[in-house]
């Protein structure tokens, strides 16, 4: 199977003569082969969703949100395909797969409110006759570039807020797992959407690369590791124009979940397996440390060890899995490889999931939990993304501690504190310097009208993913001034107007 683009409307045949294996992670087989795009394949797209912008920026909001609206239905037909494919590629459990489905689903919904979002604010009569309001436009042809995490949630972030706001759209998925970005762009032409408002390029840093350096390209949206965030900002700074490109650049992150001594030790043991272990650890919000207060360490590594090591692995199509195969051999490798410097550095290897097997599945990319205990702030598995099934107990005495080892690392995209005391868990929320906080909450994700983003090196851009953020990062402001001859007094001002 050979995964193409998906311009005005239609799959297009690659030829730029590259291309890369797909796998299916719970087997290890290639399950085919995505085309990865040149230069000129770009400029096509680009193209495309330029001829198309005029007439979708001025299709009013409500038949945009209508489109939308027939988009989130045909999501809810199509959710177990969409999740299947999620599984076939990723590798996470198909019941995880549902629920990144309905997180993407959630999105679209909240962006039916178009004609809401859009609505600006009027005042009336700001002294002689004139009246002040504002309008938020769109920009124009707008790309996101999606990490292989989340292959329907992330490109979901983006495209609807983009569509609803009246931009077209062109998503670069992730060479990984591509095939979601195919039948999403099937279903939107089925609702309805104009040929060239949603196109679909796949591709490496070429694609990328073309993209960011495209003068009709008015925005980019970027989900991924913190150097290529960091990277994708940069290059976006550099671009000269009458307008910089905007982006919006969100990267790496290290959760902590913090276990004071008054938590209830059972809740904060099965929000940490499943924060820590759910979708093998491949999570931008997974939980990879455990911030254990005040003597709290030995009962939870106790408690924790049994159930890591009863984690049922196994393909994600199975309907009692709980964890699937990593992505790729090369990302087990890479985990594999932390594993070993966290034992070279000093950390205590408790429960060690490398050399884990699935019978019936030996090829497959599996990896059994794992856990750390005696992790310190300057380790590497510490410092590190590993983005894989591998928790780390970093005990602490007190409170400010657990604050202090937190606000000095340097991601900020989520935490989570697990305590009884509503004090502690307000000054905690105040205090961390952490885009998303859950108070007895492991994966605080927010809610479609809600905006997602971390802070520090866990986001690159002044605006937060979704909800009200991603209303203003996908359009530009302006504010009008009006009034009519009537009103207007004879002779010119040569004073700073103010109101009369
Ligand atoms: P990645 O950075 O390798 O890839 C992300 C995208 O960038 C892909 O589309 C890829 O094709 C492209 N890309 C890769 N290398 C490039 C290069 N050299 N130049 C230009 N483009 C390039 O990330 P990934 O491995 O696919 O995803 C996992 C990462 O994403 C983790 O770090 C995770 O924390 C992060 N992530 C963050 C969030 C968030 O909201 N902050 C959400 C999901 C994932």
């Amino acid at each position: 199977m050979k995964i193409q683009h998906f311009i005005n409307n239609k799959l297009v045949e690659s030829t730029s003569g590259r291309e890369q294996d797909v796998f299916n992670p719970a087997t290890g087989e290639v399950s085919g082969q995505v085309v990865l795009a040149s230069v000129d394949e770009v400029h096509a797209a680009v193209a495309a969703a330029s001829a198309a912008a005029p007439a979708w920026a001025e299709m009013a909001p409500l038949k945009r949100a209508r489109i939308l609206s027939k988009f989130k239905e045909l999501i809810e037909k199509n959710h177990v395909e969409l999740a299947t494919a999620i599984t076939r590629e990723h590798g996470k459990v198909l019941s995880d797969a549902m629920g990144e489905v309905t997180r993407g689903l959630e999105i679209v919904e909240f962006a039916c409110g178009a004609p809401q979002l859009m609505k600006t604010q009027f005042s009336d009569n700001i002294g002689g006759g004139i009246d002040n309001w504002q309008l938020r436009q769109p920009l124009g042809v707008t790309v996101g570039i999606t990490p292989f995490n989340f292959p329907v949630m992330v490109p979901l972030w983006m495209a609807p807020m983009a569509l609803a706001t009246g931009n077209t759209f062109i998503l670069k998925p992730s060479e990984r797992d591509p095939s979601a970005s195919l039948l999403m762009a099937e279903l939107l032409k089925q609702a309805g959407l104009p040929a060239g408002v949603f196109n679909v390029v796949q591709g490496d840093k070429v694609a990328v690369d073309a993209l960011l350096q495209h003068p009709d390209v008015k925005a980019v949206s970027f989900v991924g590791s913190t150097p290529i965030a960091e990277y994708i900002y940069t290059e976006g700074a550099k671009r000269k124009g009458a307008y910089p490109l905007r982006v919006q650049a969100l990267g790496g992150a290290k959760n902590h979940l913090v276990v004071m001594p008054d938590a209830n030790l059972d809740q904060a043991v099965d929000a940490l397996i499943g924060a820590a272990y759910g979708s093998a650890g491949e999570r931008c919000m997974a939980i990879s440390i455990a911030v254990a207060v005040g003597g709290v360490a030995d009962k939870l590594i106790e408690a924790l060890i049994p159930r890591v090591k009863a984690l049922k692995i196994k393909n994600g199509m199975e309907s009692d899995a709980e964890m699937g195969p990593v992505v790729t051999a090369a990302h087990k490798a890479k985990i594999e490889g932390y594993i070993e410097i966290g034992v070279k550095e000093g950390a205590t290897l408790i429960v060690d999931g490398r050399g884990t097997t699935v019978p019936g599945h030996e090829g497959g990319f599996f990896l059994g939990g794992t856990l750390f205990d005696h992790v310190t702030a300057d380790m590497t598995i510490h410092k590190e993304e590993i983005f894989g099934p591998v928790l780390g107990v970093v005990r602490v005495p007190d409170f400010a501690a657990a604050v202090e080892l937190i606000n000095s690392h340097e991601f900020g995209n989520g935490v989570a504190l697990f305590t009884s005391d509503g004090n502690t868990a307000r000054e905690f929320s105040r205090r961390i310097e952490v885009g998303m906080v859950g108070i007895n909450v492991p994966i605080p994700v927010p809610m479609a009208w809600h905006s997602f983003g971390g802070w520090k090196r866990s986001l690159f851009g002044d605006t937060h993913a979704y909800g009200e953020e991603g209303v203003r990062f996908y359009t530009r402001y302006k504010s009008i001034m009006q009034r009519w001859p009537q009103t207007i007094d004879k002779g010119a001002e040569f004073t700073m107007p103010v109101s009369k």
